[in-house]
């Protein structure tokens, strides 16, 4: 075993390269680079252009499109490191799967269109347009409409929480092209675009940022009769849900990994402060009250990181793995959040100083019990679809 990463030699030995070339690039990116970002809530552009110039997000896209062809596991390793170095992958880790959904669902002409273009970092699909301010969570009652015209579609509504618009080309945007009423089946009726936002800026489309608690780069998208041609429908009109549904279990994987990565930060800082903090003429680590939590952080995120690897292996192997992914976010989140939680505590006072990044570590990986799904729907997911309970909603 790796005492680190806490990887099996057979693992280690596979992803090493990938991870120390991770490592290396984030070394360039220290403390002080975020937290300047984060006082102004600027986007990290020479870190995402570090990121891409390297090929690291460009690693799901296939070599016959110019990508790296790696598997699930060797793109959660990447997440993992960069977030396990202090950095934030969540400024451009759509741009790694978002094209995932053309991938399995586009045409052979937008695949060629387009995951080339992804590839050399030329054009960004880093925007993804479900979440509704008043549909929330609830996505199959989105209001966000695409109408048909005699070529194209034309879009209105409003999207929020659209996270890295300003900085995307593209956007994947889910709308609505049947009304609820006449569809035969529920989730039926939704359609996934790809819309052009060079192009639709000024001409119906409008964005404006929404300042969070920490640096996300998020936003709230107004569509206004947004023009996008026939050829910009991924797949079949109507079957956009499912489309959806599919690339999710890979998002959750990879940020499930993103949060291993914080956890494993925490951890670190943690271990290494109670070594050389002295008090009462010896080290707080050696007190056990001090002690057992980062025990019990590492512990938890030792577990939670088997249930990402369990996913990730599942997701490669073609399986079915909803449960696994869904329990690999919620595990992980959770591992993330107590070993946040146990770094301010192990540091008192100075967890909250700014310079030492924890509490920016900490505002950052809160999102994850909230987004990109939230504990109780992933609970509602485990209560219905694995142990048979009635639904809820
Ligand atoms: C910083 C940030 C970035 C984001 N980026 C994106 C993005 O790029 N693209 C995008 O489309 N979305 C994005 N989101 C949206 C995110 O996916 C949603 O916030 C999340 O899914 C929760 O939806 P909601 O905020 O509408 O909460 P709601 O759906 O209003 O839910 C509120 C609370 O009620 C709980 N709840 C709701 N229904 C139930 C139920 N039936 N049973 C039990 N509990 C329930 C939820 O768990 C939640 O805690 C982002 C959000 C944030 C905060």
């Amino acid at each position: 075993m790796n005492e680190r990463d806490g990887h099996s030699d057979e693992q280690v030995e596979n992803l090493a390269p990938i991870r120390e070339s991770v490592r290396a690039l984030c070394v360039d990116f220290p403390g002080e680079y975020w937290r300047g970002l984060d006082r102004e809530r600027e986007y990290p552009t020479e870190f995402v252009a570090a990121l891409t110039k390297a090929g690291f997000l460009a690693a799901l896209i296939p070599e016959e499109f110019g990508g790296s062809g790696l598997n699930l596991r060797a793109a959660a390793a990447i997440m993992e490191e960069i977030h396990a170095a202090g950095c934030n992958g969540a400024a451009c880790h759509a741009q790694m799967y978002t094209m995932g959904t053309i991938l399995r669902h586009g045409s052979a002409a937008q695949k060629k269109k387009y995951l080339p273009a992804i590839a050399r970092g030329e054009l960004r699909l880093q925007a993804f347009g479900v979440t509704e301010p008043t549909s929330g969570t609830d996505t199959l009652s989105l209001r966000t409409t695409a109408t048909r015209t005699n070529d194209g579609f034309s879009i209105s509504g409003q999207k929020i929480w659209t996270s890295r618009a300003e900085h995307s080309d593209l956007m994947l945007l889910l709308a609505r092209t049947t009304p609820k009423e006449k569809t035969k089946k529920r989730t039926e009726g939704l359609s996934v675009f790809l819309v052009d936002m060079r192009a639709a800026k000024d001409k119906g489309l409008s964005i404006r940022p929404i300042r969070t608690m920490m640096n996300h780069a998020t936003t709230e998208v107004f569509f206004d009769n947004v023009q996008v041609p026939a050829d910009n429908l991924v797949g079949e009109e109507g079957q956009g849900f499912r489309y959806i549904l599919a690339g999710m279990n890979a998002e959750r994987i990879l940020i499930a990994a993103e949060c291993i990565g914080d956890a494993k930060w925490f951890i670190e800082k943690a271990s290494a402060y109670a070594k050389e903090r002295v008090l009462f003429d010896r080290p707080i680590g050696q007190n056990q009250g001090v002690q057992f939590p980062i025990a019990r952080a590492y512990a938890q995120m030792r577990a939670a990181e088997l249930m990402v690897h369990e996913a990730a292996r599942k997701y490669e192997a073609g399986e079915d793995i909803g449960p696994e992914a869904n329990m690999a976010k919620l595990l992980a989140a959770d591992a993330s959040w107590a070993a946040a939680d146990m770094c301010v505590q192990t540091h008192g006072g100075f967890g909250f100083a700014e310079e030492y990044d924890i509490e920016r570590k900490f505002r950052e990986t809160r999102l994850y019990q909230v987004a990109p799904i939230s504990t109780n729907l992933i609970l509602s997911y485990l209560s219905e679809h694995v142990l048979g309970l009635p639904r809820s909603y």
